[in-house]
């Protein structure tokens, strides 16, 4: 639902910079389509995992009409709530003239890594740079994690012809959805900002590099980080496979012994 309900946000705004006809009626029938696009991928991805663990996956019942149905009105009543937000109002009354959409599965090279940091919209207001991602489904409290991820849009920015590269001419936001309603994040980037997120890009890729060292060829997902939280685990595409998607607490305790286990292995 989150991935059509961003796609179709996208594509009313590319209907009004393209001075398209845009039918409000069809919006149930676009989502719809959208979710059934996606799960009809899903499906495939199903299979194969329902043949590894030689039952039915809890995935499936996602895929159940009635809960599309439910699914396709909640993302209606967050579209239209989208819809009436300050920064897509001023699109609509011409407040803000200068504005770009981007694509999220653009790539921006930081050293040898290929990184997907691209925001979905941009827009200026005098010599401000606004630099906004949509979440369709936030956080209460983006931490400062969350607050750098967003910093490191700037870094894409910098990538791009005809954008500042004063990088305090950005101002980095999100408009995340939570409780019911949208919710607007906007900060100024400062020169530590952005080298705090490129730090965390690093450190975040480095700890990925480990990781897919530690899972080995078998990608044995029992010595992955797990969720802080089984509500995390509710809509996790690896739950069928992962040990914390049927039991997270039972996991935790078995990856911790076997942690115990192998470093009183290597002392030896
Ligand atoms: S099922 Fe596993 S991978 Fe998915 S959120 Fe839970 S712990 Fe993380």
């Amino acid at each position: 639902m989150q991935r059509a309900l961003r796609g179709v946000i996208v594509e009313r705004l590319t209907a009004y910079y393209e001075n398209r006809e845009w039918i409000e009626e069809d919006l149930a029938g676009k989502i719809r389509n959208r979710m059934l696009g996606a799960m009809f991928r899903q499906k495939s991805v199903i299979e194969v995992i329902e043949t590894r663990i030689g039952k039915q996956s809890d995935l499936r019942s996602q895929i159940e009409i009635k809960r599309i149905d439910r699914l396709v009105e909640i993302a209606c009543y967050r579209f239209h709530a989208v819809m009436r937000t300050k920064p897509i109002q001023d699109i609509f009354r011409g407040k803000t003239t200068r504005w770009y959409l981007f694509s999220r599965l653009e790539k921006t090279k930081l050293r040898k890594y290929q990184l997907h940091i691209s925001p979905d919209l941009v827009w200026f207001t005098g010599s401000t740079c606004h630099l906004l991602r949509f979440t369709v489904q936030g956080v209460s409290n983006p931490g400062d994690d969350r607050r750098l991820e967003n910093m490191a849009m700037v870094e894409w920015a910098k990538n791009q012809n005809g954008l500042p590269a004063n990088l305090e001419r950005y101002v980095v936001e999100n408009l995340y959805w939570n409780k019911g309603v949208w919710n607007y994040w906007k900060e100024r980037c400062t020169q530590r900002d952005y080298e705090d997120s490129i730090k965390m890009i690093y450190s975040d890729m480095n700890a990925m590099i480990d990781l897919h060292y530690r899972l080995g060829l078998s990608c044995d997902l029992s010595q992955i980080p797990l969720a802080k939280s089984k509500s995390t685990c509710r809509n996790c595409g690896h739950r069928d496979t992962c040990p914390g998607g049927e039991d997270l607490h039972r996991a935790k305790l078995e990856q911790s012994a076997l942690e115990m286990a192998k470093s009183s292995m290597k002392r030896i």
